[in-house]
């Protein structure tokens, strides 16, 4: 039942900016969030891969409301993959973006997101990395679909996110479980309407499996982003099924959440990669990890008592 009311809050300037300015938010936000910097973020690159696991890296923000912001964005990206550069890590480290972060909703939106995503990807496919672009509300989906399409013409291997909830997502899977797609499944973190999405869990679980179906028996290359652990075994047998070996898909779980099962999938000799956000603009992911579970809310909600 709180899981709603969490992501409403997530669109609220006024608690953005209460929560952001408490000084007792930042050892919570830290579990999810573990640095606002490129400086503070490149000792824990280096410390994941050392353990033999992957990343995707997300410069949190989203939500912007100038071009200037949205240029900024794109400009943070391109700082992380010199610093990428320099650690030669490859298809190790990725990147994850959100077209909304650059400038998707405002004015020529669409073009506006492409212009700015596309040196991100030229300069990640240079250092031999790739970009995948994550799946926002469902109102910005038919976009960020055509940027992926005229991104994947130069660069094949821009992946994209998928959102088992929506009643769309099996279609978008058969056209997407192609030779050379990299897909990430979700569940879905966002607030959507009974028009376009199943609310129910079990629902959302039994669909995620069809759209792993898809996937699983498809061309592609599938990226199981999920903490559940039934769909990590789910994922595994129909892994088997059809025929695939561990690496001819990958499992994906966010930093901070069910930390031990990311390095026992990695030493199950699994390609696990951790979806690692950093930087200053965290409020939205860091509402929607709460939302997710709201014993998150709780704890984040005692140590604010506690101070
Ligand atoms: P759930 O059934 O929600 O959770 C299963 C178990 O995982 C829980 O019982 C709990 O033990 C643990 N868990 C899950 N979430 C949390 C949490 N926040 N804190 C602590 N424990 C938790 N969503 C999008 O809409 N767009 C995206 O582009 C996107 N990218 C993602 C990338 C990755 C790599 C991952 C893992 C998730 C991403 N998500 C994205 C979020 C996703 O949609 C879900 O909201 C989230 O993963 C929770 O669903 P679940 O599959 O883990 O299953």
């Amino acid at each position: 039942m709180l899981g709603p009311v969490i992501l409403a809050a997530s669109r609220s300037d006024r608690l953005r900016r209460v929560v952001s300015a408490a000084p007792v938010t930042k050892p919570v936000v830290n579990r999810f969030i573990p640095g606002e910097s490129v400086d503070q973020i490149v000792p824990i690159i280096v410390d994941a891969t050392s353990k033999g696991l992957e990343l995707t890296m997300d410069v949190v923000g989203e939500d912007i409301t100038t071009p200037e912001q949205a240029a900024a964005a794109r400009d943070a990206y391109l700082e992380l993959i010199e610093h990428l550069k320099a650690l030669d890590l490859g298809t190790r480290a990725e990147m994850s973006v959100k077209l909304s972060m650059f400038g998707q909703a405002l004015e020529g939106g669409h073009e506006l997101a492409l212009s700015n995503v596309r040196p991100v990807v030229e300069a990640a496919a240079a250092i031999g990395t790739t970009v995948t672009l994550d799946a926002e509300d469902h109102t910005t989906l038919d976009s960020m679909f055509a940027i992926h399409e005229e991104l994947r013409k130069d660069f094949p291997q821009t992946g994209c996110v998928i959102q088992a909830y929506l009643f769309r997502t099996e279609d978008d899977a058969r056209r997407l479980a192609a030779a050379g797609s990299r897909v990430r499944v979700v569940k879905g973190a966002y607030k959507e309407p009974a028009s376009v999405a199943y609310q129910e869990k079990p629902e959302i679980d039994k669909a995620y499996i069809r759209v792993l179906r898809i996937l699983m028996e498809g061309d592609g290359y599938p990226m199981v982003g999920s903490h559940d652990p039934r769909i990590v075994e789910i994922a595994q047998e129909l892994a088997r099924r059809a025929g695939r070996k561990p690496g001819d898909f990958e499992f994906q779980m966010l930093y901070g959440i069910r930390t031990e099962e990311h390095v026992r999938l990695a030493r199950e000799g699994h390609r696990m990669r951790v979806y690692t956000a950093y930087g200053t603009d965290w409020y939205g992911y860091f509402m929607r990890r709460l939302a997710e579970k709201p014993a998150n809310l709780l704890f984040f909600l005692r140590s604010v008592l506690t101070k």
